[in-house]
């Protein structure tokens, strides 16, 4: 019998409500999943706030909340290349085989589309409000951010004191204009 694994990738900054809903979609398409966290390098700055670690831990607690068997997935730090038309093959030197991919972002959708993956769209929750921009621009201003992502995510960002580090950044930002 052979495994069905999907992938998932993103930025995940932070890991939000609607990212958790679309890794429980697909894990009722495939046997294991695999869950790209995009942009590794990146961290402690306004747009990419939080360090691939942090990330991985908000997912993993997540996936432990939700009772899913961790057999069933594996969480990859995925570091950006400059160059486009070689990323898939980046892609698939750092993860397990996998035959589909799961993305809404046009980018990543086209680029595994043309080295003949299976591509699927899973449905946006909420896109307006579960979206990292949003998410991160109410922490930034102290509004409710908290009710956008799983109460693992919180967690995590209260032990990583990670509104303070936003904020403490966003004002870098300011008096450097
Ligand atoms: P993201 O965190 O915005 O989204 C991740 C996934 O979750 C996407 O498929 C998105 O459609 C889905 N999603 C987000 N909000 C949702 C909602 N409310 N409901 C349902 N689904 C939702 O991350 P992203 O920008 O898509 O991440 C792509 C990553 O791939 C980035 O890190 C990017 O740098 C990387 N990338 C790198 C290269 C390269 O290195 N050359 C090329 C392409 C992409």
């Amino acid at each position: 019998m052979s495994i069905k694994r999907g992938l998932i990738i993103g930025r995940m900054q932070p890991f939000h409500k609607g990212h958790g809903q679309v890794i429980l979609k697909t894990l009722e398409e495939v046997d294991e999943i695999i869950i790209g966290v995009g942009s590794a390098q990146m961290s402690h700055t306004t747009n990419d706030p939080f360090t691939a670690g942090e990330r991985i831990m908000m997912i993993k607690r997540f996936l432990v909340e939700e009772n899913v068997d961790s057999l069933r997935y594996y969480i990859v730090p995925m570091e950006d290349i400059e160059m486009n038309a070689v990323w898939v093959a980046h892609v698939k030197m750092m993860t397990p085989p996998f035959s589909t991919l799961y993305s809404g972002n046009p980018l990543v959708q086209r680029l595994f589309y043309e080295e003949n993956y299976e591509v699927k769209s899973p449905p946006l929750y909420s896109r307006k409000l579960l979206s990292g921009r949003e998410i991160r621009k109410r922490m930034i201003n102290n509004d409710d951010w908290q009710s956008l992502v799983p109460s693992s995510t919180v967690e995590i960002i209260k032990e990583i004191d990670g509104i303070n580090r936003i904020q403490h950044l966003a004002k870098k930002e300011k008096n450097e204009e």
